[in-house]
Parts: structure tokens; sequence; C-alpha cells
């Protein structure tokens, strides 16, 4: 399988923010963006100003697409199916990210981080509406039920990450029992639901040029 290799906090100071990779890592200062805020690499003291419009979408896409752990062709088709469905392209966009298989597993708390989520969902661990699922692409849907399958339900990691997750709050759009380690996706999440820190539109004048 190809993957970034790049350490994960390191990726974090390529785009100048949390990217939280690496689950707790993140959320402490050990994450190298605290520690050392430039860009990594012999060109990383450079003032950032000097990106242009095009620098600047690349650098934002990039950022995205690192943040859901995806490699550049599953994004873009990630891209074009949001441009040919209703709706706002960039929504839409963030919408087919967030329900992701993985990213729903991340979001409830069934891994610390999303490669985590996603290795979780990988050894079948995550059932959905009580079928076992292990395709982290996977589309999630309004109402479906995603829970942790019961061989894997005394992983002492996926219990840290779901009362770490629980304690710091669960998105509006999802319902989820942290003891019994099931959830729900209420809705589609709208996007003020969805991270602000993603600049979309960016992402669509860069790929629709
Ligand atoms: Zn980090």
């Amino acid at each position: 399988m190809a993957r970034n290799l790049d350490a994960k906090c390191r990726q974090c100071r390529r785009e100048g923010e949390k990217l939280f990779l690496k689950g707790e890592k993140c959320f402490t200062d050990k994450c190298a963006v605290d520690r050392r805020s430039y860009a990594p690499g012999q060109h990383g003291q450079k003032s950032g100003s000097r990106l242009s419009d095009y620098g600047k979408q690349l650098r934002e896409k990039q950022k995205t697409r690192r943040m859901y752990g995806l490699l550049e062709g599953q994004f873009r088709s990630t891209y074009a199916e949001a441009a040919r469905s209703k709706g706002v392209t960039g929504e839409r966009l963030l919408q087919l990210l967030e329900t992701r298989l993985d990213n729903i597993a991340y979001r409830m708390g069934f891994g610390a981080s999303r490669t985590e989520a996603r290795q979780v969902v990988r050894h079948n661990a995550i059932l959905v509406n009580g079928r076992r699922v292990n395709i982290p692409s996977y589309q999630v849907r309004a109402g479906d039920v995603v829970a942790v399958a019961d061989k894997a339900r005394a992983q002492l990691r996926i219990k840290a990450a779901a009362e770490a997750t629980e304690s710091r709050g669960i998105p509006e759009w999802l319902e989820v029992d942290t003891k019994a380690l099931t959830g729900k996706l209420k809705s589609l999440p709208a996007r003020a639901d969805l991270p602000s820190t993603v600049n979309e539109s960016m992402i669509i004048e860069l790929y629709s040029k």
C-alpha cells in the first residue's frame, strides 16, 4: 500500500498547523508545529507570504488531503465526485471526506487518529448496520449505525480513544454511545459543522483550472 512516510508531525510543520495525524501527540506541545513553527527543510524559514495564488491553493489542497490521509489520486477523484453531485461542490467535497468510514470511526472515537481508525476498519473491527465493512473509503449514509465488532471491544486502545474523544466532545451530527462503542450518523454535516481551518474554495479553484 502506498502511503506518505513523512513523520506525522513534520507534516504539521509543513502545513503550519496541527493535522492530528498522530492522535494524542498533536493535542500536546510535543507536536513539532509548536516546537519549530516554520516549514521543514532548508527553505523552511523563508517567508510564506511570497506564495503565489497557485502556491496557496496547492498548500490548502495538500493540507486537507494530508489531514484525511488520502493520496492525490483518491483526493482528486473525491473532488470529481463532489463536482458531479448536486449541491455546493466545496461542501460536498468536505461531506464526502467526512463520511468515509475511516473518518466516521475516528470522529466516533474508535481510533485515536484517522490513521489508527483506518487500521481498525481494515482489521475487520467495524460493523455498519450490523455487517462487517473493512473498506476505509466506504461512504457512510445518514441513518447508518457504525459500531465496534464484539471481538474488538476489549481492545484497550479503542476504549482509550473513545474516552478521550468523548471528553473533547462528539460532533452534533453524530450520536455516540462511548460505553457500547456504537454510534449513528444522524445527518450529513452542514458546512458550519465541519473544520473551519479548511478553505475549500481554494481547493476548487485549484482543480477547476
Ligand atoms: Zn502534530
